[in-house]
């Protein structure tokens, strides 16, 4: 039986107009990734918060307080963002990986890397862009120093690929040796951001064509949209899912928290013939040490 990996995308930048239960404060994150670990979710992936307001923290010891509230409820791998469009500079965007590195506890097993550069604002059809401002850069000089500072804090890198682009940036990143020929490589599709492909197998399919090695684990998220119907399309090609009130509130499933999220795509994935891999599994799964 196929082991999935789920990873939980708990907040991404959603506020709570939609769904309470988005988990902003380093406390929630933690209280989260011990749900989500028993309803069956291997990988925690967060932003860092403001409790109070809900913006978006870049303090790296916010991002250190959710990982050990995690580490402490949980047996989850974390992954932390580096904040996406929220900061220009390539290196500010790692500066707390780099912090984080140096204290074991505190260490992520993973930090994603967004091989695009893209508009980010959402399309939805009959309203129209709902921003038109939003381009987020990723330059090559400023991956290749992103790449550089996260191996150097001792944590893996997790390839985000947007598009065909992506998956051949990422070629060329292996070809140069600067990324290792496996590792963990995330495909997002949107139906809103229209830089990426769409939520359909085809869309899916596209992609994992052009993966430069056809064996490397991949995960599969839905950005801005439920994803639910996609799950046995991705299981049946040997993928690994992410889902979480970051990219959608769920209001099909009531109003969920992310562990109810989770216990409904491994109903979904065993439903598939695929089975939850725990956290140790998706460790073996991911090439991690
Ligand atoms: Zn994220």
């Amino acid at each position: 039986m196929a082991k999935v990996i789920l990873e939980v995308r708990c907040n991404e930048y959603a506020m709570r107009d939609r769904n309470p239960h988005v988990p902003w404060s380093a406390e929630e994150i933690g209280t989260d990734a011990a749900e989500c670990e028993d309803a069956g979710a291997a990988l925690m992936h967060f932003h860092a918060r403001n409790p109070e307001t809900g913006a978006p923290s870049h303090e790296a010891g916010d991002y250190g307080a959710a990982i050990r509230a995690c580490r402490e409820r949980s047996a989850l791998l974390v992954m932390p963002t580096l904040g996406a469009h929220t900061l220009q500079d390539p290196l500010e965007r790692v500066a707390h990986i780099t912090a984080l590195g140096r204290d074991p506890a505190s260490r992520p097993d993973l930090a994603p890397i967004d091989l695009a550069t893209t508009n980010l604002d959402p399309y939805r059809s009959g309203r129209g862009f709902l921003s038109e401002d939003t381009a987020y850069v990723n330059t090559i000089a400023g991956l290749r120093a992103q790449i550089g500072e996260i191996h150097r804090a001792g944590v893996a890198v997790h390839a985000v690929l947007w598009n065909v682009g992506s998956t051949r940036v990422l070629g060329a990143f292996q070809e140069l040796g600067e990324l290792p020929h496996r590792l963990p490589v995330e495909v997002v599709l949107s139906d809103q951001i229209l830089a990426c492909h769409p939520e359909t197998e085809r869309g899916l399919d596209a992609i994992l064509d052009f993966l430069p090695d056809s064996g490397l684990p991949w995960l599969a998220l839905c950005a801005g949209s439920t994803g639910l119907p996609l799950i046995e399309a991705v299981v049946e090609r040997g993928g690994h899912l992410s889902f979480g009130l970051g990219d959608w509130p769920y209001p099909e499933l009531g109003t969920p928290r992310n562990a109810d999220v989770v216990a409904e795509v491994v109903r979904r994935i065993r439903a598939a013939g695929g089975e939850p891999a725990s956290p140790a599994e998706a460790r073996e799964l991911l090439g991690l040490a």
